[in-house]
């Protein structure tokens, strides 16, 4: 009891002495309801080693509030007292990564752990750009200083599994069975430091089904614009998460009733805003979140050649009717429409040339006569261009029956492939040799389509 009262007397001290300062809760299992068992095994032994050490270790962030949330994390991270030098020196299969902060890789089996030191508060010494963008924040601190300086209540919970403890320095744990995502400290700033936070209060709230606290979410419709600033790869990795979420429908519609969808991906500016264009991305979001589910591998440059077609169409069109020549007006509009793009969204390379295969391809189904067929079917891409194919008769751009009849003649044998085949019409092929590269004949089947 005496040692309580001094532990109070001492904690109000230090709550005077340094702001922002607050005693955590500490919740038990009864109320948080994680057992250790759901705790990865890494996860663990990475708390025990550096506790053993005399370190304090926590599980912190998305594993904490999903494991509350009933939703099995991703991944784990955890937070500690020790600088990356000391983690390194507890761990033989462990690495420093990051140069301005540096957190430590700590490998345990399969598994990778990302342990972080506690990270101090912002004050005004930190370094930031005209408008509040935080540029470097590189300074150890204290567990407390630590937790408000992460973004939402419910990620700035420390769950310890050798006490089976957590400790709530913002009420995250109530604000989550409360099912609502609130900024820790005063949202307008907190948005100013990182626009992204706004991305990222959207992207999790739903994803775990939560609704933003309003004095969270009044400022994101103001401040949307803010996003303009981020690095395009920063954002690019923040889209990704939200488009492979799981929930990308969701999240997208709670984007657009944020305002946030202008300016912040071109693609939805634009395709949103044309109801054939916006049938296709949902179509295409909805089997995305579909096969995440699922567990089966989802690539970023299919979703990508989907959200970006409707802009390729437009501009292949335009250029048609501008007297160019279907395929190199093809060829051109799928690198206007990704050069426009890929500087925002810092679309890599590789993903380009995926994106690019899968749009090339979609002229040659409309081929369906002589060796033509039979040539597609073995390319290496042929499966994710007859998704593609599915995907643009489900959301009416084109026929059903074109997308039916490679879904036969895919699995047909080869009578009655033969017997599928279209009679050749009219006119002769035009012989396209050493005219146009190797890609162009495969995407136009050489000569104009
Ligand atoms: P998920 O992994 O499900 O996408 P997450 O919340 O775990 O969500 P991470 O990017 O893994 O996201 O971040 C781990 C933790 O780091 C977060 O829970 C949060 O505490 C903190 N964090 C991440 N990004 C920010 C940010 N922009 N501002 C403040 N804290 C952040
Ligand atoms: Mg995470």
């Amino acid at each position: 009891m005496i040692r309580k009262l001094f532990h109070r007397a001492v904690a109000k001290v230090f709550r005077r002495a340094e702001p922002g300062r607050h005693s955590p809760a500490t919740i038990p299992a009864t109320r948080h309801g994680i057992r250790r068992e759901q705790v990865s095994p890494g996860a663990r032994r990475t708390c025990e080693t550096l506790q053993k050490a005399g370190h304090r270790a926590y599980v912190v962030g998305g594993a904490v509030r999903d494991l509350i949330a009933g939703i099995e994390p991703k991944d784990y991270d955890v937070a500690t007292d020790a600088t990356p030098d000391e983690v390194r020196s507890l761990f033989r299969r462990s690495r420093i990564i990051g140069r301005r902060f540096q957190i430590v890789h700590v490998m345990q089996g399969a598994e990778t752990l990302e342990v972080s030191t506690f990270r101090a508060a912002h004050d005004e010494d930190t370094l930031k750009d005209e408008h509040g963008r935080v540029l470097r924040d590189n300074v150890w601190g204290s567990i407390e200083e630590d937790a408000a300086r992460r973004d939402f209540t419910m990620n700035a919970l420390y769950y310890d599994p050798a006490r089976e403890t957590v400790l709530d320095y913002h009420h995250g744990v109530d604000d989550l069975k409360k099912k609502t995502l609130r900024m820790i400290g005063e949202p307008r700033t907190r948005y100013r430091e990182d626009p992204v936070r706004m991305l990222r209060a959207v992207r999790l709230s739903a994803k775990l089904g939560l609704a933003i606290d309003p004095g969270t979410r009044a400022p994101i419709r103001e401040m949307g614009k803010l996003i303009d600033n981020v690095p395009p790869a920063r954002l690019f990795d923040e889209m990704l998460k939200l488009l492979f979420s799981g929930h990308a429908v969701d999240a997208v519609h709670r984007l657009r009733d944020e305002g946030l969808h202008h300016g912040l991906l071109p693609l939805l500016d634009v395709i949103l805003e044309q109801p054939m264009g916006e049938k296709f991305v949902m179509l295409s979001l909805a089997s995305t979140d579909a096969r995440i589910r699922a567990d089966k591998p989802c690539s970023p440059g299919f979703l990508f050649a989907t959200l970006l077609w409707h802009e390729v169409l437009a501009d292949w069109e335009a250029r048609k009717k501008a007297g160019g020549l279907p395929t190199p007006a093809l060829y051109e509009a799928m690198d206007a429409v990704l050069d426009q793009q890929a500087e925002k969204l810092a679309i890599t390379r590789r993903i380009a040339g995926d994106i690019k295969e899968i749009w090339a391809l979609q002229p040659r189904f409309e081929k369906r006569a002589r060796r033509m067929p039979f040539r597609l079917v073995e390319l290496p891409r042929f499966r994710a261009a007859w998704d593609f194919l599915v995907l643009r008769a489900d959301s009416g751009e084109i026929g059903r029956e074109l997308a039916d009849w490679w879904t036969e003649f895919q699995d047909a044998d080869n009578e009655r492939r033969e017997a599928m085949l279209q009679p050749e019409t009219g006119k002769k092929r035009r012989r396209s040799r050493g005219r146009g590269t190797k890609a162009q004949e495969d995407a136009g089947g050489g000569g104009e389509a």
